[in-house]
């Protein structure tokens, strides 16, 4: 399948879960097991279409590896067993792992909690050519943080600085920071794979009852149920404070993992494709350089 069509589809499929202004944002106008117009028995059918994807972004990433001057952000979050891993397992399966880096966030360090919020991320942010993905991010600063107020007392802010703004403030922090990244070519997308309260017990029962998937059971997965509705909200909140056209969220239906795959390979191809990328043009002073070695390389 040529490119153009697969930018089109990819497209098509993505639109409908992007958003770039936060304000009238409700999470309740998304459903987590929707599959749009694709049914049950097309599984096989977004299965292929996946491959096509992963194949285009992999021409995508070379020629931006080869351009050094875009990078590439992707951000993940979700609630346990979203499918965070496999979402970043499948749809970057294609990537050259040299032009990709993958960090995961999970409960700070001293030498972290020693630091502004962003630190620890920032050290982490991709290249110019590279994709950098972050499996949790900042954001956790606005989600596990917020519904969690504890962990806020751990930080070591100065207790002059911890008002009833802070939430307000740590948004527009983030919405500076991104667009201050975008302004020096880094692009960001961002995912929330919103799954359902339902579907997560059912992954965390098959952990539960498959011997080769206990190892990916916590219990602390287990008591964080307890506060599905204050997340949600706290995912709401985020999206609508920082949803922006330069830095959109996906929110992506997660009960249906194959589903999740296709939306989140085509929202990253339709970020690339709108950069324009392309192989750097060589210049009369190169061709010449490489005359030269050509002629070099027949003579030895
Ligand atoms: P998996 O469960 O698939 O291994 P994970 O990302 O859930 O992946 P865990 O070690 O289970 O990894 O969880 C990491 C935990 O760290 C999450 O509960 C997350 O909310 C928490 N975390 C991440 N960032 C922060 C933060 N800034 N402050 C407090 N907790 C955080
Ligand atoms: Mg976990």
């Amino acid at each position: 399948m040529d490119i153009k069509k697969i930018v089109k589809l990819s497209q098509g499929y993505s639109r409908d879960y992007r958003i770039t202004k936060g304000k009238k944002f409700r999470l309740k106008d998304f459903d987590p097991d929707d599959t749009g117009d694709l049914k049950a028995e097309d599984k096989p059918r977004a299965k292929e279409a996946l491959q096509i994807g992963v194949q285009a972004l992999s021409e995508f990433q070379e020629k931006l590896y080869a351009q050094q001057r875009w990078g590439l952000l992707l951000i993940f979050q979700a609630m346990d067993a979203a499918g965070k891993d496999g979402a970043i397992k499948h749809v970057l399966s294609g990537i050259n792992p040299q032009g990709c880096s993958v960090s995961s966030f999970k409960a700070p360090s001293t030498e972290d909690l020693n630091h502004d919020f962003l630190w620890r991320c920032q050290k982490r942010l991709p290249e110019r050519g590279m994709f950098g993905i972050f499996n949790r991010s900042y954001y956790e600063e606005v989600l596990v943080v917020r519904v969690h107020p504890e962990f806020l007392h751990r930080q070591k802010l100065p207790p002059k600085l911890v008002t009833k703004s802070i939430w307000q403030e740590r948004y527009r922090d983030i919405r500076n920071f991104e667009s201050f990244q975008s302004r020096n070519g880094f692009v960001i997308r961002k995912f929330f794979l919103y799954v359902s309260k339902d579907e997560q017990k059912r992954r965390f029962m098959s952990r539960l009852d498959e011997p080769s998937k206990n190892w990916k059971f916590s219990a602390a997965d287990a008591t964080e149920r307890e506060h599905w509705d204050e997340y949600m909200s706290a995912y709401q909140d985020m999206i609508r404070e920082t949803a922006t056209e330069e830095a959109p969220w996906y929110v992506v239906p997660a009960d249906n993992k194959w589903y999740t795959h296709v939306i989140v390979a085509a929202a990253i191809i339709d970020a690339l494709d709108s950069l324009g990328l392309a192989y750097p043009e060589i210049d009369a002073d190169m061709r010449k350089q490489l005359q030269q070695a050509r002629t070099a390389l027949e003579s030895s």
